[in-house]
This record gives structure tokens, C-alpha cells and sequence, in this order.
């Protein structure tokens, strides 16, 4: 063992949150041993605490039958209310702005129903030219069930900084030139494809100033970096739960909405579960919106599917995101670091050095010819290291401070190098 290997175990057992990754079941690879995961990014491990939390629903329900919808230490009627708060944090937000409901793409149309409202003067949506498909997908819909053509409703912003990233320039020319058209401006938390972190603080009043709504999509934010909505101004944001948060896949989502906006009378899909609840079970044909976030839900709430949540956001609070995201910086600036340092010549680092404009993740482009990547990624798929692959050349690598450590990120480094060698 060398100098530097043990200083990389010396500094992994000195990591005062080194405890929470025992919390965690990791996958095996070919070699039987535990994989080195860096695909947090797309879906979180699953806390051990979270099988029980589920069984122990099942068991209420075996048990109590209708009546676990009002016994037991957290009755059913009241599930969703105990994640608030927890949820609230990670997002910056005061409790009743935010509310944990669907999935992602649905609370996006569900947003748009209310804070997507196209005129003939103003009907344009301002999206990232290269945003993840499904908000694509939604925002083009949207614009055609409004009556508009996405060819002219739908304003795409070119990634004119390094490596394909948004300036802060580029969006204020964007928003100088066509946001007297634009009513909507959505824009990720942090970027999936490039790893990019946005200053939500920045754009929101920027955009605001010309007439514009804020929506933020915040997968790849809530969890990885701090976020704060509620002081950023935006309107609405939307996030899924199976990426940082370790929700389990397709997890229950989640939603926040400003709270200028708790009792808007702009208009929205309503469901009973949105009612107000002193007087939901008064079973009245007229729609009494719940003030905040709560008064967006529509079906009453998938226990099953919130209990590893459940599990997964007690983990957080206990570790305390601003410990996390110091451990994170100093994990992905170590794996920056030794990338550059020892497999220069086969990995370009895609997303910004600056700590401020990124969270955990790492975008990096294989160099040369796109086979190469791939035959990096079998390679490293055979070593038992987890990364995702993002056509045409990049690996997408996010070191997660909850369960990574340093050692993770050097046998990423050794691998690259061992296949460096074959070539
Ligand atoms: C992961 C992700 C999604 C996925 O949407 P679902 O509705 O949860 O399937 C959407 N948008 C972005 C930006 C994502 O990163």
C-alpha cells in the first residue's frame, strides 16, 4: 500500500459522517464485492430503515384495516404532513410551501396548469436548449394545448459557456431580448447532462423584472446542493425523490410553491385531497382549496410509496445537509483532481470547477472516438463501478457524500487507468 492510499483511508476514517454509509445496501459486481456507486445522481441506494418503515405500513394495514388512516404514531391521514418539514429544509422553503405528491413530470403539468397562463402578447416558455427530454416533452405540450406553436412558443437557450454551460450573461441577454413574450422560464437547479449548478437567487428576480413566471425543475439539486426557494422567490419547483433524496424508484415526488401564492385564485386541476382538510370529509361539491402547497394534491397519498422516503429524509436530517455538501465538495474536488492528475489524456471534466456552480457530479467526456467511451464504460461496468453513460461520449460520475468516500472515487481513477493501459 502507498503513501497516498493511505492517506486516502486515513481521511475516509476520519469523515465524521463516514457512520451513514453502513446505512446503505450496495449492489455487488462481477468481482462479488460491494460496487463503488456513482449513479446517485439517477438512483439513490436504499437505506436500510426503509424496509421497515414499509413493512411496518403493511402491518397497520393487516392490523388496523380503515382504521390505520387514524391510529398509530403516524396515521395515514397525516403521513404527508410528516414529511413536510424534513422536505422543507432540503428545499429552503417554509413548511407549507412545499407538499410531497406524484411525480415529477405530473406536478410540472400540474404547475403549468396553474403558473403557465399564454396570452397573444406574452405566450413563450424559455427552457435550456439541451433540458432533460421529459420537461421538454411537457413544456412543448403545454404550448400546443394552449392553442400555440412551440416553433415560435418555445425559446431555447444555448449552453454559451465551457462545455455546453449556461451564463448568467446568456440568460439576461436571452431575457432582455424575448422576455416582454416569455410567461414561463424553466430552468434545472443544477443541470443533468453537464453537472451545472444555476444561481436560482440570480435568475428568478432577473426574469421577474421582465413579467416573466419562475418555475425550477430541482432533480438533480434537492439533496446535492442547498436550495433556497423560498428566498430565490421562484414560483413554483418540482423535483423527484429517487435521485439524491433515495426515495426507491419512481418514487413519490415533490412540489413547492411560493408562498405568495398559497391562496392564488389562479386557476388549477383540483382533486379532494387538495380540499381544505377541516372540511374535506364534509364531502361538499364545492372546491376549497387548501392554502399552499397542500391545496395542489389530488388523490389521497400512496402510503407505501412515502414510507422509504420517510426513511431515506430522517437520514438527511440527522446528517445535516451543510455537513454533506462540505463533505461533497471536498469528495468531487478530490475525484477532479485525480482525474486530472492521472487520466488527463482519456477523461475532459465537462462540468464547472468552481464549487459554487456545481454540486456532487462530475460530467466526463471520453476523448476521442465515441467507441472509446463506450469501451471505457463496459470496462468499468466489469470493475464494479457504477457510472452512467450519456450519449455520445460523456460519463456521468456523482460521488455522494452520504455513502461515498474518498476510496470510491480512487478506484473510479485506477480503473480508468488500468483500461488507459490497454489501449
Ligand atoms: C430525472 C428527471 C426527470 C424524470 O421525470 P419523472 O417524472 O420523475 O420520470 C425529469 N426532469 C429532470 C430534469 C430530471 O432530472
Amino acid at each position: 500500500m502507498n503513501d497516498d492510499t493511505l492517506d486516502i483511508l486515513h481521511r475516509d476514517a476520519a469523515d465524521p459522517l463516514a457512520g451513514f454509509r453502513d446505512e446503505f445496501l450496495f449492489p455487488r459486481g462481477p468481482d462479488g464485492r460491494e460496487v463503488a456507486y456513482f449513479t446517485g445522481n439517477s438512483l439513490g441506494l436504499q437505506p436500510r430503515a426503509a424496509r421497515s418503515l414499509v413493512e411496518q405500513e403493511l402491518q397497520r394495514w393487516a392490523g388496523l384495516g380503515v382504521e390505520g388512516h387514524f391510529r398509530g404514531e403516524v396515521p395515514w391521514m397525516d403521513y404527508h404532513a410528516a414529511l413536510r418539514e424534513p422536505l422543507a429544509e432540503l428545499a429552503g422553503a417554509l413548511p407549507h410551501e412545499v407538499v410531497v405528491m406524484n411525480t415529477l413530470t405530473v406536478n410540472l403539468h400540474l404547475m403549468m396548469v396553474s403558473f403557465y397562463r399564454p396570452t397573444a402578447e406574452r405566450p413563450a416558455i424559455l427552457i435550456e436548449k439541451h433540458a432533460f427530454p421529459s420537461d421538454r416533452h411537457a413544456v412543448e405540450s403545454q404550448v400546443r394545448f394552449h392553442g400555440f406553436d412551440p416553433a415560435t412558443a418555445l425559446i431555447e437557450l444555448e449552453g454559451d459557456g465551457p462545455g455546453g454551460t449556461l451564463t448568467m450573461d446568456g440568460i439576461a441577454r436571452a431575457l432582455d431580448a424575448h422576455g416582454h413574450r416569455i410567461a414561463l422560464v424553466l430552468l434545472p437547479g443544477v443541470q443533468y447532462l453537464t453537472g451545472q449548478r444555476l444561481d436560482l437567487g440570480a435568475i428568478a428576480p432577473l426574469a421577474h423584472r421582465k413579467g416573466c413566471v419562475v418555475g425550477y425543475d430541482l432533480a438533480h439539486a434537492i439533496g446535492n446542493v442547498p436550495v433556497d426557494l423560498h428566498a430565490s422567490h421562484a414560483d413554483f419547483a418540482v423535483w423527484c425523490s429517487y435521485k439524491y433524496l433515495n426515495g426507491g424508484p419512481g418514487a413519490i415526488a415533490g412540489c413547492f410553491v411560493h408562498e405568495r401564492h398559497a391562496r392564488t385564485p389562479r386557476p388549477r386541476f383540483a382533486g379532494w385531497w387538495g380540499h381544505e382538510a377541516a372540511t374535506r370529509f364534509r364531502m361538499g361539491p364545492d372546491f376549497v382549496p387548501a392554502p399552499g402547497a397542500d391545496g395542489w394534491q389530488l388523490s389521497n397519498p400512496p402510503i407505501l410509496a412515502m414510507a422509504p422516503l420517510r426513511a431515506a429524509l430522517a437520514q438527511f436530517q440527522r446528517a445535516g445537509l451543510a455537513r454533506l455538501r462540505e463533505k461533497s465538495i471536498a469528495m468531487t474536488a478530490f475525484l477532479a483532481a485525480q482525474v486530472r492528475a492521472r487520466v488527463d489524456r482519456v477523461l475532459e471534466i465537462r462540468t464547472p470547477d468552481d464549487p459554487t456552480q456545481r454540486g456532487c457530479q462530475l460530467s466526463l467526456r471520453v476523448r476521442g472516438h465515441r467507441d472509446e467511451g463506450r469501451s471505457l464504460h463496459e470496462w468499468l461496468e466489469r470493475e464494479g463501478i457504477v457510472v452512467d453513460w450519456r450519449e455520445p461520449d460523456v460519463i456521468r460520475a456523482a460521488p455522494v457524500p452520504l455513502y461515498n468516500r474518498l476510496a470510491d472515487c480512487a478506484r473510479l481513477v485506477d480503473a480508468v487507468e488500468a483500461w488507459s493501459k490497454t489501449r
